[in-house]
């Protein structure tokens, strides 16, 4: 299960209700801040989610209204807040934008108060462990070394608690030992193997994150089966020559995606005030029924839809 909370939900300026685009991941002890748009650290405080272990930050792309609130929160790490190492993952290009705010604006020869790693995005894994797999694809948008992210529990054999009472294994250690693919010798001297408690293999939660994108063609596989997409809706059909000019997607072609690609759960973010709330969840969910416009603040637990 993943958690997602957005932080700022708004296309390149931020409106009165919304601000500029940042959400967080959470899934077990990890955090991932996804794009810092100016103002997400006041986003983080109204939330209440806190700083503590938010040292991963995956950068979509390195337009400003995804990068510039990268500066207020280093500067704000340098005094107070208890981070001792901080992970900027981006494209080569917006991380090269990423470097000059923090050392050229922001830090100006001073030493950094935290251990900063600015590391390049390629296409492909990017962290995993014996629970999850984040990989990252690349988007069509303006500019080049746009990416987004897959987050993905790895397929896993389920625990048959039933089974276990048959076979008299008591709670505790002996039943780990067999989650974690051991045999076990019970207290009567019978051998009991994982294979005895553990039920066929089933795929982990898939939780896909697209910032902004100007075309959805080349997404459908990366999207397949996912139980919640995070996409940009920045424009209504009507408006569908604005948006492929700026490299941005309809509400309509976002929800095309999410139906092409079987999708549990769709979440629209990075809206404009061109629009009214109702208008872009109205196109939208006249092609895809499960779908959300975010708002900031707003919380989502992502579960596999079995
Ligand atoms: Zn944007
Ligand atoms: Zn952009």
């Amino acid at each position: 299960m993943f958690e997602l909370t957005f932080l700022g939900t708004s296309a390149s300026a931020p409106s009165v209700h919304r601000g500029l685009t940042s959400q967080v991941v959470s899934y077990r002890d990890h955090r991932f801040l996804i794009d810092c748009g100016e103002g997400t650290q006041r986003q983080i405080l109204i939330s209440g989610i806190g700083f503590r272990r938010l040292n991963r930050i995956l950068i979509t792309h390195g337009h400003l209204d995804h990068i510039l609130g990268l500066g207020g929160l280093i500067s704000t790490f340098s005094r107070w807040e208890a981070i001792e190492h901080l992970e900027i993952w981006a494209g080569p290009w917006a991380l090269e934008r990423i470097h000059d705010l923090i050392y050229g604006v922001v830090l100006r020869g001073a030493r950094p108060p935290v251990k900063i790693d600015l590391i390049p995005i390629e296409k492909g894994t990017l962290l995993e462990d014996n629970n999850y797999r984040l990989s990252a694809f690349p988007v069509s948008h303006r500019g080049p070394g746009v990416f987004g992210f897959s987050f993905e529990e790895l397929p896993r054999h389920p625990f048959l608690p039933e089974r276990a009472e048959e076979l008299q294994i008591p709670p505790g250690p002996l039943r780990k030992e067999l989650v974690e693919g051991r045999n076990v010798t019970l207290p009567d001297g019978q051998v009991v193997t994982p294979e005895d408690v553990l039920g066929p293999l089933r795929r982990g939660t898939k939780l896909v994150h697209i910032g902004d994108c100007g075309k959805t063609n080349n997404l459908l596989e990366v999207c397949q089966n996912a139980d919640g997409l995070v996409i940009e809706a920045t424009y209504l059909s009507y408006e569908a020559e604005l948006a492929h000019q700026f490299g941005h997607l309809t509400a309509q072609q976002a929800a095309e995606l999410a139906r092409l690609a079987g999708v549990g759960h769709l979440y629209l973010t990075h809206i404009s005030r061109r629009y009214r709330e109702s208008e872009v969840l109205e196109e939208a969910s006249a092609i895809f029924p499960n779908v959300t416009v975010a708002r900031d603040f707003a919380k989502y637990e992502i579960r596999r839809a079995d």
